[in-house]
């Protein structure tokens, strides 16, 4: 069989033509989302082969996640009429991974080397910081990793870290410290994720064998999304494509307003400089859009411009606008109700026909999922998560629902066993060991037996220490669930025993992200009159299992949607301090918002008939419910291309309105109040200070210990309050 044979090219546009049959040289497509980017890639791919011009092991092909490598794959056998074999096609990270098993003792490596996970790494490091004696307050093990991988994606190894490149982390010993590392990963035989690539690259610098042997391999290089690429992934693609003599036959496609990996080290400079680096480059632009219609294009495009730094494109759509719909923005009353507006509208698409499997919800946090998931559950929606796990079973809800269990059921062993040694209180198998046989002694649950334990002076030492403070934590917050309800008693509790600080000084990418998830969490418990009501629930979340057969809707972040496409899109939470996100506010640069309305351009053009962009009117924070503003990049979005709709000034019907919404008042602060954020030493506030607190208004502050502040209020009542709540005036 022939696959598609001869046909392939003829369906493609001119320019898209020229772009798979210029193969040899150096092509850079530039092109808007949607425009056949990754097709002609595929199709490229293909093209060489059906014209001999090289092996299929002769062409390395970059992609940017596996799924997409996954895809180009197929596709490619779809053309060819059979799978081909032996491709080097994959990640960056896969391809190099193959590299370094094949150059392992040019690495000081054997080829049978282990890649670390993440948490090896961590515990690693810390052993290699022992001899250094840092205060690891001031300079915690992952506020280093962070250096260190900054580092590796620069292409740095340690010889190669200069006195310019150097912080003055860890008290100018971060250089020291990161030779010890890579040495000691040496002695283990192990790399890490980064040292895939730092490996390969500085061997393909320092062995002009290896290198010839790779420019004699691979005759034509193909890189896709080739905006997002960092400083390691650049120097090793101009390593393999630079043969002197000879022109490099590399194609790369990319869209610099899709560039919004630059917290990873991504630089979108190498697509600027793409034509200095490849001297008589061809660029070939795409300018017809096949995704999405008009409106939706109109609607992403006039947000873009608002971009300074920009290549700049045309796009026009090459579908027929007659049935083409309006981008719809729709303001909702709360975040509850979004979940709803959204679930309604995917209901009412599946009943004109529409399927599951063409729709996605994509947000800006992890967080945002939990009122969906949840929603999804109770309407019946088949759903699943991409690239992520389910709100309920990553790890720090997981931990935090440990820490509730243990306060609603004293005898959860298990849920015991889980936090004891989380934040680490030096409790080992041996530790363990030991409150288990003081528990079995007395016959009763772990909890009550380390209780005792503690109270006989029976732990010794750090361990003993940190226990104590942790039991006197969960009977204190015993008092406070009594007096002040399980909202507060929950960030309490996450507060006292150490387990936001946990995260706090944990610097990898994803602890922010896991602080606003415990923050979603405690949200969600709002709803629930009591704690038991609210781990019943979870409990019956978690029991939803997926049906495999069905369509399912996708439910996923914006970052993860990169290069997919879908009939219909909706796009939640378009709030300031959601989208753009707090985290770009507070840092208020340019750059940050930048990268956020490239994200939002990102969303929009997922959508191949249908964009539904939601904004709510107020979110929860805590128990307490604060109004948002909706995001600056709604006003952005041109008139002809929306249609506008606010259900938000009304509250919708059937549902209960909470004492809360109205208790609160007006509270006219931009900026969200960020209860976990806030240190724990209270440094914002001063006696006398005046506050408002958004139930019992403006009041005086009389006294403070770590937590708590003592108000004295304009009706005249003293109240003893969690700073999460106050504002000063
Ligand atoms: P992104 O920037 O989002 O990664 P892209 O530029 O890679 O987008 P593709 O995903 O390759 O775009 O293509 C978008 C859609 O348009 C796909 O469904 C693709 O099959 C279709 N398409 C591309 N070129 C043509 C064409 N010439 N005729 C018909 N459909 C096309
Ligand atoms: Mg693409």
């Amino acid at each position: 069989s022939t696959g598609e044979g001869e046909g392939y090219l003829a369906r493609l546009n001119p320019e898209q033509r020229t772009a798979i049959e210029t193969t040899d040289g150096p092509l850079l497509v530039l092109a808007g989302a949607g425009t056949g980017k990754t097709r002609v890639l595929t199709t490229r791919f293909a093209h060489i082969l059906l014209t001999e011009r090289a092996k299929p092991w002769q062409i390395l092909a970059v992609t940017f996640t596996n799924k997409a490598a996954r895809e180009m794959r197929e596709r490619v056998g779809v053309i060819l009429g059979e799978a081909v074999e032996g491709l080097w096609l994959g990640t960056f990270h896969a391809l190099c991974a193959r590299m370094l098993r094949r150059h392992a003792e040019y690495a000081g490596l054997t080829q049978s080397f282990t890649i670390l996970d993440t948490d090896d790494q961590m515990r690693l490091l810390k052993q290699v910081m022992e001899p250094w004696q840092l205060d690891t307050k001031r300079w915690p093990a992952p506020g280093l990793m962070g250096v260190i991988q900054r580092w590796k994606d620069r292409g740095l190894t340690p010889a190669r870290v200069t006195d310019a490149d150097d912080t003055d982390f860890a008290n100018g010993h971060a250089r020291a410290i990161y030779t010890a590392y890579q040495t000691r990963l040496r002695d283990l035989n192990a790399c890490d994720f980064g040292d895939l690539m730092l490996h390969v690259t500085e061997i393909l610098r320092t062995r002009p064998d290896v290198l010839e042997q790779y420019h004699r391999l691979f005759r034509y290089i193909l890189v896709d999304e080739y905006q997002d690429t960092n400083t390691v992934q650049y120097l090793w693609l101009r390593l393999l494509a630079k043969r002197s003599g000879t022109q490099s036959n590399i194609c790369c496609v990319g869209d610099d307003d899709q560039s919004i990996y630059s917290w990873r080290g991504a630089e979108v400079e190498n697509i600027l400089r793409f034509e200095k680096d490849f001297p008589g480059a061809q660029i070939v632009r795409l300018e017809r859009n096949y995704r999405s219609t008009q409106h939706i294009l109109g609607a992403a495009a006039g947000l873009i411009a608002h971009n300074g730094e920009r290549l700049g494109k045309t796009l026009r759509s090459g579908k027929d606008d007659a049935s083409g719909e309006k981008v719809r923005v729709t303001g909702v009353w709360d975040s509850d109700t979004e979940a709803r507006a959204v679930c309604d509208a995917a209901e009412s698409f599946r009943a004109k026909g529409a399927s599951l499997a063409e729709m996605a919800i994509l947000v800006r946090a992890g967080f945002q999922t939990r009122a969906f998931e949840e929603r999804l559950v109770q309407t019946g929606l088949p759903y699943r998560i991409v690239g992520g796990v389910r709100f309920y079973e990553r790890t720090e809800i997981r931990d935090a629902l440990a820490y509730m269990r243990i306060l609603h059921q004293p005898a959860d062993d298990l849920a015991f066993e889980r936090i004891i040694n989380v934040p680490k209180r030096g409790v080992g198998p041996a530790g363990l060991q030991k409150l288990h046989a003081a528990a079995r002694a007395r016959q009763v649950p772990l909890a009550a037996g380390t209780q005792a334990l503690v109270a006989e002076g029976g732990l010794k030492g750090k361990m003993g220490a940190e226990i104590t403070k942790l039991m006197d934590a969960l009977s204190s917050t015993r008092d406070i669930l009594v007096r002040e309800g399980h909202v507060v008693a929950l960030e309490f509790l996450l507060e006292e025993s150490g387990y936001l600080d946990m995260w706090r000084n944990d610097r990898s990418v994803e602890a922010p992200g896991r602080l606003e998830n415990l923050k979603e969490l405690t949200r969600a418990l709002a709803d629930f009159g009591t704690l038991g009501e609210f781990l019943e629930h979870v409990a019956l979340v978690m029991e939803h299992d997926e049906n495999a057969g069905d369509a399912k809707l996708s439910l996923m972040t914006l970052h993860g949607a990169k290069g997919l496409e879908f009939d219909i899109v909706f796009l939640p939470g378009w709030e300031e301090g959601v989208f753009p996100s707090q985290r770009t506010l507070d840092e208020g640069g340019l750059k940050g918002l930048e990268e956020e309305r490239r994200l939002a351009y990102v969303g929009i053009t997922r959508a191949k008939k249908h964009a539904l962009i939601y904004h709510a009117d107020r979110r929860r924070i805590y128990a307490n419910w604060q109004p948002s503003m909706p995001s600056r990049f709604l006003d952005e979005l041109p008139e002809e291309h929306v249609v506008r709709k606010n259900n938000g000034g009304t509250q919708p019907r059937g549902l209960n309105l909470s004492e809360s919404v109205f208790d609160n008042g007006p509270l006219t602060s931009r900026r969200r109040q960020d209860p976990l954020a806030a240190s724990t030493t209270l440094p914002n506030f001063q006696l006398g200070d005046q506050v408002r607190h958004p139930r019992f208004g403006v009041g005086v502050i009389i006294g403070a210990d770590r937590h708590q502040l003592e108000v004295i209020f304009e009706s005249g009542a003293t109240k003893r309050l969690l700073s999460s709540f106050i504002e000063k005036v």
